[in-house]
């Protein structure tokens, strides 16, 4: 699939017959079996299945941070598995945001240079880095916090700049690992708001695992995995 023209046909992520085995000691575990999933643009789905079913397994091989044992994943229908490692790398940069539970952000840079860091690793300017930056945490209600240190935000605060981060190189793709597990119930659902806001302002796929199924249920869509696959849920 050429350039940018044919991107509403295609999945932004399509994740083809995905395996994925762990070894437990001498045996395989199979954690992913066939998975088979098409993340479109501009929707938002909820990855709702019991702890140890393989979610994180599924996020990160999604988000290229993990090779799957066989099967293929193909981003804005480009097959990766064959990349040389470094194009893998700047693919990942380029077109998938990861939010993950913690924020793991850098504890010595301000909110701004948390969110400049993958624009500047990119290429950009610093200048402009700046400028998208402040823009980025504008939107998202932090314009009155990009000098501070994630030791001086709160949870929330710290998730939305996470958040801001992971969108800082206009991905394609947003993939969220439970990323309001450590919220209070309000503030999780401010922090989710800023996650729907953004889909519906970039058309940015977003897949997000999640036990909150008050949450999963205001999503596009609901999937799950069962025996390793992923089934449609509703
Ligand atoms: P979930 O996110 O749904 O809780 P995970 O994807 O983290 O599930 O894990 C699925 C299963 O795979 C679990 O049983 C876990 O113990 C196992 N697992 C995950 N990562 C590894 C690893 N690096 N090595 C061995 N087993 C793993
Ligand atoms: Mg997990």
């Amino acid at each position: 699939m050429e350039g940018q023209g044919a991107a509403e046909d295609v999945p932004v992520i399509y994740l083809h017959e995905i395996k994925r085995q762990y070894m437990q000691g001498e045996a395989p575990l199979t954690i992913l079996d066939g998975a088979k999933l098409a993340l479109w643009p501009g929707q938002s789905v909820a990855l709702v299945a019991p702890s140890g079913s393989g979610k994180s397994t599924l996020l990160h091989v999604a988000g290229l941070l993990e090779a799957p044992d066989s099967g293929e994943v193909y981003v804005a229908g480009r097959p990766t598995s064959q990349l040389p490692d470094i194009e893998r790398t700047l693919l990942r940069r380029t077109e998938i945001g990861f939010v993950y539970q913690s924020h793991r952000l850098l504890p010595e840079f301000t909110a701004l240079e948390n969110v400049m860091l993958p624009q500047m690793i990119r290429g950009l300017k610093r200048s402009e880095s700046v400028k998208r930056a402040k823009e980025i945490l504008s939107y998202l209600g932090l314009g009155e916090r990009t000098t501070h240190r994630p030791a001086e935000l709160s949870g929330g605060e710290q998730q939305r700049v996470a958040i801001a981060r992971a969108v800082a190189n206009a991905p394609r793709a947003l993939l969220a690992d439970e990323p309001t597990g450590n919220l209070d119930p309000h503030t999780a659902d401010h922090v989710f708001q800023a996650l729907m806001q953004l889909v519906q302002a970039t058309q940015v796929a977003m897949l997000i695992a999640t036990h909150n199924m008050q949450l999963a249920g205001r999503m596009d869509r609901r999937v799950s995995i069962v025996d390793g696959q992923i089934v449609e849920l509703d």
